[in-house]
Parts: C-alpha cells; structure tokens; sequence
C-alpha cells in the first residue's frame, strides 16, 4: 500500500501514519518529494484497507499497490490449472460444452435430455434441482427429488453432473448425490459464507459472475473458496445488466482475456442466460470460443415450449447438435479442440 500526504503534511502526521503502519506489523518506507510525500508499506499489505489511512490528518489518499487476490492469481500459479472433473479434463487444449435444461423437471425430461446432450458429443451436464427464481410463487425447483432424477438420467450416458447450490445447508445432500460440479449462481456470488462452505470441501465449483459484479469482486470471490482450501474453481461469464433491453444480459467477452490474464483457473462462458434467446445462442458461444473460454454453460430442452424455466433460452436437440458442429473449426483456430 502507498499512503500520499498532502503537499503542507507536518512530521507529526507522517509520524501517525507510520506508527499505524508499525502497529499492523508493517514497516515503513518515507519518500520525501518536493510537492509530495509518499510513505509505502513494507510487509504483507492484504490485511490493510485505505480507510485506515483515509480519515488520518495529512493523508490525501491510499490505495493498494499488490492484488487482494492470491491463490487464484495467475502470479501466484503461472500454468493454466486444467480441473478433473470425473475424469474430464476442464482448463485443458479440449474445450468442454456443458448442457441440459435450465431445471429438473421429469424423470422422463431428464432422461431425454441426458440422451440429447450424449448423442450432441457433450461430456457433462447441467440441470437444477433449487432454482433461484425472481417469484416466489414461480417452481422453485424439485429439491433433493430432482437431483435425484438427474442422477438416475445422467449415469446412463455417464455423463457428470453440474448444478447450482443455493444453500449451505443442503450441501451434504449435494455431497450425498455425488454431484460432481457444484454451481453457485449469479445471485449468489457474493454469499460468503456460502463461499466458505464450498471452500471447505473438494468439489469442482462453477462461480457465475453476479449480475453487477466487477471483475476484481468475483476474483475475490473466487478467493474466499480458495481461502478454504477448494482450489477447483472456474469462473463462469454469464453476462451483466447493463442500460440495454433487447436482450437479457450483455456477455462481457472483453472479461474472457482479462481473467485469463488475471487467474490460472478455467474461465467458461453461459450463452443462455447472457442472450436469453435460443437464436442468440450460437453467435454467443462462438464468440467465447473464439475469445478464449475454455468451456460453455447451455441450457437445451427436450421441448423448448414446454420448459417449465427459461423456455425462449433453451436450444432444441437439433440445435445443440448443429451447435456442437459449428464449434470444432473456431476452437481449431484457436488452438484448441471440442
Ligand atoms: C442457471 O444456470 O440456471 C441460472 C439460474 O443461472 P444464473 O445464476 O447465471 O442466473
Ligand atoms: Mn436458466
């Protein structure tokens, strides 16, 4: 951390400062200028804020100089981290597609599209089971039932599964099913004790960018699992609110190479929910391909009109086949494959 004082600083307010630096374990570092004087902090600066220094008399400002993020910092870990997730490789040169409905419906649903995502040539699935609806009168989700149901559909074609965890308390449940991927939603990117909990067991975990995050509030998110000890952690875009309403979100693929810059781990992209319309869907997910993601998040249904969730966002069969299809030549031309 750098503190600047302002231009008629006095000794006495260097000194506070200092002293305040000394009590947090630091060691300080005075730069006498001709218009300013800087003192910089010597030691680790993650546990100092700006506003410790702020209100002081003489400070004109503060500001960190190293990033708050660690382990999941690419200057912590140089390589990309490829995750093993029952063993398909994510992070890798294979870019993986995640699909399946919006929400666990039927068995029979569940089964038809654990069918349709296999024959498409995708190696996971989604689906969930606790749904975070905008209503509390809309279906909520079939809770434990449905993952059940997922699970059932899903080991035919061995496919592994992912889905969102709205609550710390139903994680046993979670680690009961065996869920191999445990998704935490846009809206609850900054539920940090939801963030805790997830960090204290060793499961892959999907974290969505929240609705209005900036990049360095989910990169600290990300490092509240890590801080637990999950390291198995991809970052999800899946687009943002901004002032436009054609559509449902806006996909931030400018934030695909920032966070490959910025972190080691996997960065994936959901279409879906950025567009919110099965036609935009294509363009989206190949635009990530081309900017780098290392895997996509697509909602397919058996039967679009009949999705109980989400229905103007979800491909048909057809369509995450003709989609799957189109991906190999831009992932080959970037360097990777499907
Ligand atoms: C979902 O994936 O079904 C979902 C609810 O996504 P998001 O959290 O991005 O809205
Ligand atoms: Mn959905």
């Amino acid at each position: 951390m750098i503190i600047i004082m302002g231009s008629e600083v006095t000794d006495a307010e260097i000194g506070t400062v200092v002293k305040k630096l000394e009590n947090a374990g630091l060691q300080a570092n005075i730069s006498r200028g001709v218009e300013r004087t800087v003192i910089g902090a010597i030691g680790d600066e993650r546990k100092l804020t700006p506003e410790m220094f702020t209100p002081l008399p003489g400070v004109e400002s503060a500001m960190h100089v190293t990033k708050q993020y660690k382990i999941v910092s690419r200057e912590s870990h140089k390589q990309d981290t490829v995750i093993d997730i029952g063993g398909i490789p994510l992070g890798g040169k294979q870019i993986q597609i995640i699909a399946g409905p919006c929400s666990v419906e039927t068995q029979e649903q569940m089964d038809l599209s654990a069918q349709f995502v296999h024959a498409a040539g995708c190696r996971l699935m989604r689906g969930g089971a606790f749904k975070p609806r905008t209503s509390p009168y809309a279906f909520q989700g079939h809770g434990a039932e449905g993952l059940d149901m997922f699970r059932k559909a899903a080991a035919k074609h061995n496919l592994p599964i992912v889905t969102e965890l709205m609550d710390a308390r139903q994680l046993d449940t979670f680690l009961e099913y065996d869920v191999d991927v445990i998704q935490i939603g846009t809206r609850n990117m900054q539920n940090f004790d939801l963030l805790k909990e997830v960090g204290r067991c060793n499961k892959p975990v999907i974290l969505k960018r929240g609705m209005s995050a900036t990049i360095a509030e989910w990169l600290m998110a990300a490092e509240y699992i890590a801080a637990g000890g999950n390291h198995n952690i991809i970052f999800c875009e899946r687009g943002i609110r901004t002032f436009e309403t054609y559509y449902r979100n806006v996909l931030d693929v400018t934030a695909i190479p920032v966070l490959k810059k910025e972190t080691h781990l996997p960065v994936i992209v959901d279409p879906s929910h950025a567009g919110g319309k099965a036609w935009m869907v294509a363009s989206l997910s190949q635009a990530a391909i081309a900017a780098g993601a290392d895997g996509l998040l697509v909602e397919m249904h058996p039967s679009p009109c009949d999705a109980w969730c989400d229905a103007d966002q979800a491909l048909t069969p057809a369509e995450l086949k003709k989609l799957m299809g189109t991906l190999g030549a831009i992932a080959g031309a970037v360097g990777r494959s499907i």
